[in-house]
């Protein structure tokens, strides 16, 4: 490695983190890796593992109206537990702005590229380090019970499809030829650019990968505070039994997801995120279990994800806004089971081999939050990519690595000055 390679410290193991160690190790830089727990201990373990490339964000016309609608109900996809968070509230409210349909036309020429890149930074990590994560290349569909899901599932394929991706929409006999398991449907969109994989098995072998290129992982590491001096990061201050030299770091990149917030106050930050709480059921494949499913798909109205994983399927899906906490709640992880009973008459009652929750890091304008801060030079960020972080990981860690070695800037539409 020559001397002068970058020193880069980056902060946080999940999907992004690793990511971005990844890249930036390929690239040639010096790399540490700092995580408090394991690699892979926050949202990315458990999540659904579904690749969904092209897709507009969370915020959109009538999500406000929905929203309200649902809530309070601690059953529903969507639950905000009553609470005093002055913070959340705010968020709310500058979330609601963005729900427009000018909104989503921005939001979408950011994500269509990115969604591109996404797809090739999987297939070129894929094929050069020979990952084994269960990945299937071959699409989900969007399964929809009622006309009025399908009526909307149209609408999100129309403006997917005005991006450059080629999604199918399908009538309800289609759908049954294509999977049998499902009861009777109104119909379903396939999205065949998508794909899917394990993420608690892909995130820490990238992390082994990163590892194999010359990254310095260090797990059981909290980091506390960025050292700066002169406006210029120089390392990080951390709490760990052993010693670890981070000082003379010519940047940090926090990748902290949902957590680790309050890192950047006094730094540009905090940033506009929330976490998102989603939950999984995994439903070993059987007679008395899952469905023996021929691929992934999500069920539209209850927006709950199926994804089968080798001798399991996966049932993820919610969001709950409660908070930094990773408290089950179990009628979110019944809503999970109760929303695919209806759909697969067949499934039987066998008890889950798994129950997770995890915090997705929600932005505010459903966009990630990546590149340089302003404020402090060196300090960059890679955070807010809520429900798409498994999706957008590879490539954001690629978009981290060209910025930091000088080769290109990353997309302005995502810098975390965007809310300065
Ligand atoms: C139920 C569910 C289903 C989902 N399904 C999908 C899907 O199908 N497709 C998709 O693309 N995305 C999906 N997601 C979203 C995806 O999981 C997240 O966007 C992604 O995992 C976020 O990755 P991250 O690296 O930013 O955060 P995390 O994975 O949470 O990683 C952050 C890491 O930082 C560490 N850390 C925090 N603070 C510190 C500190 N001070 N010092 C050191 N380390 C620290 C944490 O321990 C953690 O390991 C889903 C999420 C959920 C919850």
């Amino acid at each position: 490695m020559s001397t002068d390679a970058p020193k880069v410290v980056v902060v946080g193991g999940g999907i992004i983190g690793v990511s971005c160690a990844y890249y930036l190790s390929c690239a040639g830089a010096s790399v540490v890796l700092l995580e408090r727990e394991r690699i892979a201990a926050g949202a990315s373990w458990g999540n659904a593992g579904t690749i969904a490339v092209g897709h507009p964000p969370l915020n959109r016309p009538g999500r406000i109206r929905q929203a309200l609608g649902q809530m309070l109900d601690s059953t529903s996809p969507l639950y905000v537990p009553p609470r005093i968070d002055p913070g959340l509230w705010l968020w709310l409210g500058r979330f609601a702005k963005y729900c427009t349909d000018e909104h989503v036309e921005h939001a979408m020429s950011v994500m269509a590229p990115l969604g591109h890149l996404a797809r090739e930074t999987f297939d070129e990590i894929l094929a050069e380090e020979r990952i084994e994560c269960d990945y299937r290349g071959d699409g989900y569909h969007e399964v929809c019970a009622t006309e009025s899901g399908m009526d909307t599932a149209r609408h999100e394929a129309a403006i997917i499809e005005g991006h450059g991706y080629e999604p199918e929409v399908i009538d309800r006999d289609e759908v049954a030829r294509r999977e049998p398991a499902l009861g009777p449907s109104a119909g379903a969109v396939f999205y065949p650019e998508s794909a899917s994989l394990n993420p608690g098995l892909f995130v820490p072998r990238l992390g082994e990968a990163a590892s194999r290129r010359g990254a310095a992982i260090r797990e059981g590491v909290t980091v506390e505070g960025i050292e700066t001096t002169g406006g210029r990061v120089t390392g990080v201050r951390h709490r760990t039994a052993g010693t670890l030299a981070t000082e003379g770091a010519d940047h940090v990149v926090l990748a902290t997801g949902a957590y680790g917030r309050g890192l950047m106050r006094g730094l540009g930050g905090p940033l506009p995120v929330q976490p998102g709480k989603g939950y999984h059921r995994d439903i070993d494949i059987g007679p008395n279990g899952a469905p023996r499913l021929r691929g992934s798909c999500v069920l539209a109205e209850s927006s709950v994800f199926c994804t089968p994983m080798d001798t399991f399927v996966r049932f993820a899906g919610t969001m709950e806004f409660s908070g930094e906490n990773d408290r089950m709640r179990p009628e979110r992880l019944r809503q999970l089971t109760t929303a695919a009973r209806e759909r697969f008459p067949k499934m039987g009652t066998a008890r889950p081999i798994s129950e997770w929750c995890g915090l997705r890091p929600m932005s505010v304008d459903g966009l990630p939050i990546v590149g340089a801060v302003g404020a402090v030079s060196g300090l960059s960020v890679a955070t807010g990519h809520g429900m798409l972080g498994i999706t957008l990981g590879p490539a954001t860690g690629r978009l981290i690595a060209d910025e930091i070695t000088g080769e290109r800037a990353a997309p302005p539409e995502l810098s975390p000055t965007r809310f300065d």
